[in-house]
């Protein structure tokens, strides 16, 4: 047995070797793999290499509550040639950015409802859309009524940074006349007629949706039509006979859910450490969105063929705890079911029927 002592200690030595060596040479090992990625990813536009179609990037999969893995609420639609942000939560712009997002093709924003949640991170896609688009005109941002407001709001807050950027870089790159934000009120439909088409353009057409989500009134959903792909888009909303309606036969369905059980646990535990404010609202968020169990059936009525959950209340710390949140959901609704996560792109290309699902790192 001495060959295998030999053996043992020649690998012993060499697994020290190749330990040290990656310590001693970790400058040089680190530019090196530093360098290549940078040469496969930056200014890589990854769209591009998408077959023709509709894909959908989930810059945020996340809700108000602090999760080191989600954004908040942010989906990037690609359409054929053009590019569309529905929502853009805290961190969403970066995500965007992070998956090679066709942000110079972006042509609009548009806004679910005025929930900070849903638009925390809209200054920082402005900035990006401004001078990473080199665009020239402001970006329009399509929302129910107070978008104006808000847009005001971004704009004044933002317009001082825009100067040092223009004296920086100069006007061929952030154009004065491109910075900012274009406030487009949608009007709201009807609770008799509740979704309308508002862009009908060729292959592509957007459809509005009322849902409920009251006090935040109005509230809309999106569907987003492509050839003959769609996707539709809850927004924030309890369980919606209008969304079953407008989403009939989908391909994609993104709905938001909240687990009413886990948030309710959020409830005791804050009670019996006497943080009454933060139960109370924990209590209160409950009567204003859906659970699993509610989007499932959604998903289910409206036949969508893919259905994935995303504005994840409350966070989960892992995908272990998928079982547990989803609860009785995977009874109700017989397609495929997901949650969302960030840098998932979500694939209908024109003139298939398939879907297909891939992480962009
Ligand atoms: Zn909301
Ligand atoms: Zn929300």
């Amino acid at each position: 047995m001495k060959w295998l002592r030999t053996l043992m200690i020649g690998f012993g030595a060499l697994a020290i070797a190749v330990v040290a060596a990656g310590f001693i040479f970790q400058r040089q090992i680190g530019e090196t793999i530093f360098f290549r990625g940078v040469d496969a990813i930056a200014g890589a536009d990854r769209a591009a290499g998408l077959p023709d179609g509709l894909h959908i990037f989930v810059c945020g999969s996340g809700s108000p509550m602090p999760d080191p893995g989600r954004a908040g609420p942010c989906l990037g639609i690609v359409a054929g040639e053009r590019a569309f942000v529905v929502d853009v939560g805290s961190g969403g712009a970066r995500r965007l950015a992070r998956m090679g997002f066709p942000m110079g093709r972006l042509e609009r924003v548009y806004l679910t409802h005025l929930h900070s949640d849903h638009f925390d991170g809209l200054g920082e896609l402005l900035l990006q859309a401004w001078v990473g688009g080199s665009r020239t005109a402001p970006l329009p941002v399509a929302g129910p009524i107070g978008v104006e407001d808000v847009v005001a709001g971004l704009n004044t807050a933002y317009r001082v940074d825009a100067g040092f950027r223009t004296a920086h870089h100069g006007p061929a790159i952030a154009d004065p006349a491109g910075y900012g934000a274009r406030a487009e009120r949608i009007e709201a439909p009807t609770p008799t007629a509740p979704s309308r088409i508002i862009l009908d353009e060729g292959d592509l057409k957007v459809t509005v949706i009322l849902v409920d989500h009251a006090p935040a009134a109005p509230a809309f959903g999106f569907r987003i039509d492509y050839k003959d792909r769609s996707v539709a888009i809850s927004g924030d909303t309890k369980e919606s006979a209008a969304l079953v309606a407008a989403s009939k036969g989908v391909d994609i369905l993104f709905h938001e859910a909240l687990n009413a059980n886990m948030v309710q646990a959020l409830v005791e535990a804050n009670r019996s450490r006497s943080q009454q404010h933060i139960a109370k609202i924990l209590t209160d968020i409950q009567d204003y969105h859906a659970t699993p169990e509610q989007a499932a059936r959604t998903a289910s009525a409206a036949n969508a063929e893919h259905f994935l959950l995303y504005h994840i209340v409350p966070p989960i710390p892992s995908p272990y705890f998928t079982a547990a949140y989803l609860g009785d959901a995977p009874n109700l609704y017989k397609g495929r079911l997901t949650i969302a996560q960030d840098r998932l792109v979500v694939s209908a290309p024109a003139n298939r029927n398939d879907v297909r699902y891939q992480m962009f790192n």
